[in-house]
């Protein structure tokens, strides 16, 4: 059995953003996540927008949280060196209906206190997008809205939390939460009984399950999923800002914008669902993306598509962040954190530690926190000098494994030896992008799972894609010149 004062249910964005700003105190703290990995369900599919806040709803809690998440991301992304990129958005409009809409926007962002919110003609949005639908009449800029790397923002703090004692059980599903006189007493999860004081639900979609768990399930959750595509970075059309849809009363709209790699990315589409394990992708929708995204940009290439995804924003009802403790003592739930849990995650980890000390939880400052974390080196952005370096320091820097996107033995050979590390082909491949460039790993799998076997002396056969149980190997299958695995 395992003994704590804190248990984080969920190693999405919001779970690890917690864990890192607890570490910053004197608690013992474990997080657990039913996932082979740390980066969440929502938190890895998502548009990987950190939003300045200005359509947040005014004199809303997930206003107050975003606008000061996004002065805590400038800082978090050089302390743990996560690449992110400040290249603003532009909302174009291109007649004077669409122009009425986006008063009402400019007036809600001053309302939010995002004064360098600006209307601009046509002719300067023309000039800042060149691909623009030439008939833009006017619009909005943005100039703080930021692209960011969503899973190493997950996967940096995760490290860094752990470097600084937090304990990661990944593969350990929550199954109850056991209360006693009105307290929490212990979390039971499919493999451990964790004795703890107190219980953080950050466990995004299935957050009313979990707050079922102890009686205080008053909402539900329903996904409300996002399809996108994403384009091979040589596609001839290029586009430098996030370029917003005018917004309906229903949705944000489909918007194209510039990955932190270099891809096209366009989507998403809001669709109300009630299966929560729904990730698949539709012909239907994804036409839709096609119609939509020409209206803003006419000349994206959309047979450049490399690959199509989908998440699925935890979409609950009635709305709204509710962030607090429970009725039960020692339960602490989040829940409404939907279409901005990324951005605004960094904000709510303040707000919940805030909270917890006006709950009575005693939080010594521990002194000796780290708040820094090296990124790995990469090869493929290294100067010729840089990769001599790599090399002399480790011969496996000198083989190239994903030949798309450049990504070397040493590199993943340094994953796998990390505070939380991978154990998954797609581990590997969201930490490094081995395997997510124009051949999506049609080459380098076989190779990845050899080192991830070799690496963490497990049988290749065992090595999963994602989930658990998403194996890619049977078996040995006998050959002339030797085994090979199949
Ligand atoms: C299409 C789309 C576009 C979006 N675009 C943006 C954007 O540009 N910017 C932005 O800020 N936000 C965006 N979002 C919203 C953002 O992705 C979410 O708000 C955020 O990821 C929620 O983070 P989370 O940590 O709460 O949840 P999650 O990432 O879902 O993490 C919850 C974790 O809890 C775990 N869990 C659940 N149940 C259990 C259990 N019983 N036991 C153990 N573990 C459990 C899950 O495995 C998961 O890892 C978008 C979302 C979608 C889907």
């Amino acid at each position: 059995m395992i003994h704590t004062d804190i248990v984080i249910i969920g190693a999405g964005a919001v779970g690890t953003a917690i864990a890192r700003e607890l570490s910053k105190y004197k608690v013992d703290v474990v997080v657990v996540d039913k996932r082979d990995d740390v980066g969440g369900d929502a938190s890895k599919s998502n548009s990987s927008i950190i939003c300045t806040g200005y359509d947040c709803p005014p004199g809303s809690l997930e206003t107050a949280i975003c606008r000061s998440s996004r002065m805590l991301a400038d800082q978090t992304v050089k302390e743990l060196e996560i690449p992110f990129n400040v290249c603003g958005a532009i909302m174009p409009a291109i007649n004077e209906e669409q122009m009425n809409i986006l008063k009402d926007i400019y007036d809600d962002a001053y309302k939010n206190e995002i004064f360098d919110v600006d209307v601009v003609s046509g002719k300067q949005l023309l000039d800042m997008e060149p691909e623009l639908n030439p008939e833009t009449i006017g619009g909005l800029y943005i100039p703080r809205e930021a692209v960011i790397d969503n899973f190493l923002f997950v996967v940096a703090q995760a490290e860094n939390a752990a470097e600084n004692g937090v304990q990661f059980l990944l593969r350990n599903e929550v199954k109850d939460i056991q209360v006693e006189n009105g307290k929490v007493k212990a979390v039971i999860t499919d493999k451990e009984t964790i004795q703890t004081k107190y219980v953080i639900n950050a466990a995004g979609l299935f957050c009313d399950a979990i707050a079922e768990m102890v009686g205080e399930c008053d909402f539900v959750v329903k996904p409300r999923k996002g399809q996108f595509f994403i384009l091979d970075k040589n596609t001839n059309c290029q586009i430098n800002h996030i370029i917003y849809p005018i917004p309906t009363p229903t949705s944000r709209g489909k918007l194209l914008l510039k990955t932190i790699h270099g891809n096209i990315l366009c989507g998403p589409t809001a669709e109300d669902l009630e299966d929560k394990e729904d990730h698949s992708v539709t012909a239907e929708e994804l036409a839709g993306i096609e119609t939509d995204c020409k209206k803003l940009v006419p000349n994206i290439n959309f047979s450049d598509a490399i690959t199509q995804f989908a998440g699925l924003r935890p979409n609950r009802i009635p709305a709204g962040f509710h962030i607090g403790f429970g009725k039960t003592e020692g339960y602490f739930g989040i829940s409404g954190v939907r279409s901005t849990g990324i951005s605004c995650s960094l904000g709510i980890s303040r707000y919940v530690v805030k909270k917890l000390q006006e709950g009575g939880v005693k939080l010594e400052r521990n002194f000796d926190f780290n708040p820094y974390r090296k990124a790995i080196p990469r090869f493929s952005e290294a100067t010729d000098e840089e990769r001599d370096a790599l090399i002399q320091k480790d011969p496996k820097y000198a083989r190239v494994i994903c030949r798309c996107e450049t990504v070397t033995e040493g590199e993943i050979v340094e994953a796998l030896h990390r505070p939380v590390p991978p154990t998954t082909l797609d581990g590997i491949k969201r930490r490094l992008r081995a395997g997510m460039g124009r051949c999506q790993g049609g080459f380098c799998s076989p190779k990845v799972i050899d080192i991830i076997a070799r690496e963490l002396n497990v049988p290749p056969e065992s090595v999963d894609k994602n989930v658990p149980g998403s194996y890619i190997l049977t078996g040995i299958s006998r050959q002339e010149g030797g085994d090979h695995h199949a």
